[in-house]
Formats: structure tokens, C-alpha cells, sequence
């Protein structure tokens, strides 16, 4: 089986949803296994669902319309008329949704968060299953909440790969195009778990590891793994080949363009992974795989932006050492922050974090009753693999640059950018 993702911004509109089945007469659909993501910015939207419902806001009710009209204007779009049995479907997905908000007792937001993003790809997997058979284009649809099982993390999930497995290799039909949801699990309890965002990337790894797939494509609206992000950096080139272990390098130093997740069940079964545009499925792409380490073997470039950068010394003049060193993990964990970085000296200790889940002002507060603390907000993290000078000028050009770590392949910079 082949198993193929696309994500929000392959289906933001009809024409996407239009373009996603040419893809697949194109490139053949009888042993696929689609996994998709909410359309375009949906996750997004619902997040602010979930934000105005604690927050008692006099705007949920318009943050709800917002979604529906959105989907709605997709499905007029796509169908004839309004009698397709696809509108009465999203209709009752909507009044779930409001049904679960009511009636909802759990201050959890966490827990909360899931039972509601999990809305966008249940709508986004209802709409284009619905839309492929009104094109005659007979199709499987999954609850993938009935194969992705998880611990109850929510917004994070951790995969509980035996049952995972087993559910999977059971009840997944494989001589047929699947279609079922990235991004979404469920725990003991059939709750909605969720496995972190833009995780669907995850799901198509998943899936495919479960049921030894031949490859796993992901279609983006880039034409593959390229040395930088093209949105931010001008004569970025495709890569044809990446190791592995390459691209599991570049997606945890921060190359969005593939979840870090997604890359080791496949190094494990040696699966394919295959990075193509959406726009030109007919064009290689880059592949993923065992073998070369990077074809062409270009500098590659990473920017995270909105990072923190902290630095911590001891109130009385000590050293920091293990026993603060572990303390301060202990509390980053504790408040979710995500390091990319960590530099020690003999006295002080600087991470730069990001602080997905708003809670940098807490851990401040906890920190600067041990410690003298300092930091620099909006800053950024560049990192360069296979860096060489020139790269490095190119970066640090006209910034500030307040940290810089260098090892054998790879070279971090943060910096503040100088306006001028
Ligand atoms: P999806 O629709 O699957 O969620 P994403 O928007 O998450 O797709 O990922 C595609 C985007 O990743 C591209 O539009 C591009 O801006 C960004 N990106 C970041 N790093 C890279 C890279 N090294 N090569 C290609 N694209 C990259
Ligand atoms: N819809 C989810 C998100 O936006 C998952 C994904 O797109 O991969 O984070
Ligand atoms: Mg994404």
C-alpha cells in the first residue's frame, strides 16, 4: 500500500479538493491510504472556538459561524445543489460540536482543546470522502479514532503502538482507497486525543509503519524538501535525495516542512518517504530515503522566530552546576517549553526555548526566585547544517547576533533582528 497525506493547505478550497482527486486519478488510487488534514486554516480557526469558550466571550457564537460558513462556501462550491447527503453530515458534525460545548463539564482545556479541534479534519474527511463518490470515486472513510490509540496527553498524545498496531493490521481493507484523518487519536476512554499540530505528517508514518506500506508520500505546495524554507529565503533549491537521518536533523532543528515525528517509524522499516508538489505531482520531489546523505550537498538553513532567549546566573555568585542544571530541566518541563537550544558557562546558563503553550511568564516567576534572570523576547533561531562562511555571513547580515554554537555539522546563530 501507498500511503499519501495532504494537509491544510492542499484542501483550503474546492479547487484544492478538486485538484487533490486529479492528483489521485493521476497517480493511481487503488491501494492508497489518504490521511488528511483540516482545510487551510481551520485548526486555527477552532483554536479560537476553544479560547472564547473559557474565556466566556461574547464572541463564540461568531467564531463558530466563522468555520461554518467557511466549510459551507466549500461545499457550495464543490456539489451542485444542496441535497447531497453531504450537507445534513456537516450540519451534525456543527451540532456535535455545539453539543459538546454545552454540554461540557471538564475545566481541562487541554482535554477540551481536543474534542474540539478534532472537528476540523472529521469535516475536512467527511466533505472530500462525500465529494470523490458524487465523482464516482468509490472510497473507504475511517474514523481514524478507531485505530490511533494514545495515552491521554491531550494536545500531545504519545502513540500506544501495540494496540495501535493491532487495530490497524485487523481492520484496515487494503485493496481499496482509504480515506481517514491526520493529526487525531483516542485514549482508553474513546476520548479525542490529538498528537500536536501539523502532527498528520505523524499519522501517514504511522499508518504506513502498521501496515508495512511501500511508501508514504506528503504533497506540498513546495516541490519538495528544499535547502530553506522558501518563504523566507530567496534561491532556495530542492534537494532530490536526504538520508534519514538528515531529515530527521532538519525537521527537529525546525524545517516545518515535514513533522520530526513522522521520520523514524519509516528509518525503521526503511519506507519511503516522498516530499512532492501538489501543484506538479508528475515531478520527482525529493525522496527520503536510505542513501545519499543530502543530493545536491548544499548549506541547508532553518529559521524559528518567536523564540525566547534565557539566561540564568546564581543570586549568591555560585556555580551552576548538575544539581541546578536538573532543576531547571525539571522546570521547563514542567511548563512545556520546547529548547532548541542550551549553552553553559561557568556562571550562567542560557536555553533558548519556545514557549508553545503561553506560560513563559509562570516558569519567569518560578526561576527568578534561584536565579538572576535575564532574556530577550522575539528572537531568532537560525540553525545551518553543512554550514560553511559564507552561509554564516548571510545569516548574521544586518542582525544582531546574541549566541552562536558551533559544532562539526551545524552551526546555530540567534539573533535579534536591527531594524534599520
Ligand atoms: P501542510 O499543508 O502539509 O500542513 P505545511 O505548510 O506545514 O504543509 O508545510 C509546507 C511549508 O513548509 C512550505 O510552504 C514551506 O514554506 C515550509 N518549509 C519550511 N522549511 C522548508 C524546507 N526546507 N523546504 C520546503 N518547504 C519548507
Ligand atoms: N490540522 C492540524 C494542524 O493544523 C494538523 C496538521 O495540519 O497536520 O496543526
Ligand atoms: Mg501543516
Amino acid at each position: 500500500m501507498r500511503v499519501f497525506k495532504f494537509g491544510g493547505a492542499s484542501v483550503k478550497d474546492a479547487n484544492g479538493i478538486k485538484n487533490v482527486y486529479d492528483v489521485l486519478q493521476q497517480v493511481g488510487f487503488d491501494d492508497v491510504l489518504l490521511v488528511v488534514s483540516a482545510m487551510g486554516k481551520t485548526t486555527n480557526a477552532l483554536e479560537v472556538v476553544i479560547k472564547n469558550y473559557f474565556e466566556k466571550s461574547a464572541e463564540l457564537q461568531s467564531s463558530i459561524q466563522d468555520v461554518k460558513k467557511y466549510h459551507n462556501q466549500i461545499l457550495l462550491d464543490l456539489f451542485e445543489d444542496d441535497k447531497n447527503a453531504v450537507f445534513a453530515a456537516i450540519n451534525q458534525l456543527f451540532s456535535d460540536l455545539e453539543g459538546f460545548l454545552k454540554s461540557n463539564k471538564s475545566p481541562n482545556y487541554n482535554f477540551v482543546y481536543d474534542q474540539i479541534v478534532s472537528f476540523g479534519e472529521m469535516i475536512s474527511t467527511t466533505i472530500i470522502s462525500h465529494y470523490f463518490n458524487f465523482r464516482g470515486l468509490k472510497n473507504q472513510w475511517l474514523d481514524v479514532r478507531n485505530f490511533i490509540k494514545t495515552d491521554t496527553t491531550y494536545r500531545d498524545a504519545i502513540v500506544d503502538w501495540e494496540q495501535t498496531q493491532k487495530l490497524i493490521s485487523k481492520n484496515v481493507k487494503k485493496k481499496v482507497l482509504n480515506i481517514t484523518q491526520g493529526f487525531l487519536g483516542s485514549d482508553e476512554n474513546n476520548f479525542t486525543t490529538t498528537l500536536g499540530r501539523e502532527g498528520s505528517d505523524y499519522t501517514a508514518a504511522i499508518f504506513a509503519y502498521c501496515l508495512n506500506a511501500e511508501s508514504v508520500t506528503i504533497w506540498k505546495d513546495v516541490p519538495g524538501v528544499m535547502n530553506a524554507d522558501p518563504r523566507y529565503f530567496e534561491n532556495a533549491t530542492l534537494l532530490n535525495q536526504i538520508s534519514y537521518r538528515e531529515a530527521i536533523e532538519l525537521a527537529f532543528y525546525g524545517a516545518t516542512v515535514i513533522h520530526p515525528k513522522t521520520l523514524q517509524p519509516l528509518q525503521r522499516k526503511e519506507i519511503p518517504l516522498f516530499v512532492k508538489s501538489f501543484l506538479n505531482p508528475s515531478l520527482p520531489g525529493t525522496s527520503v530515503s536510505k542513501g545519499a546523505d543530502l543530493e545536491p550537498h548544499l548549506p541547508c538553513f532553518i529559521v524559528k522566530k518567536e523564540q525566547l532567549l534565557i539566561s540564568l546566573s546564581s543570586i549568591d555568585f555560585s556555580f551552576i552546576m548538575e544539581e541546578n542544571i536538573s532543576e531547571i530541566f525539571g522546570l521547563l518541563h514542567h511548563y512545556k517549553m520546547k529548547v532548541s537550544l542550551i549553552q553553559n558557562s561557568a556562571i550562567s546558563f542560557s536555553v533558548c526555548i519556545e514557549d508553545k503553550f503561553g506560560n513563559f511568564s509562570d516558569l519567569k516567576n518560578v526561576l527568578s526566585k534561584k536565579f538572576k534572570v535575564s532574556y530577550n523576547e522575539n528572537v531568532s533561531l537560525y540553525t545551518i547544517r553543512h554550514f560553511n562562511e559564507k552561509a554564516a555571513e548571510m545569516v548574521e547580515k544586518g542582525k544582531q547576533v546574541l549566541l552562536k554554537q558551533v559544532s562539526r555539522e551545524t552551526m546555530q546563530i540567534v539573533t535579534k533582528e536591527t531594524t534599520n
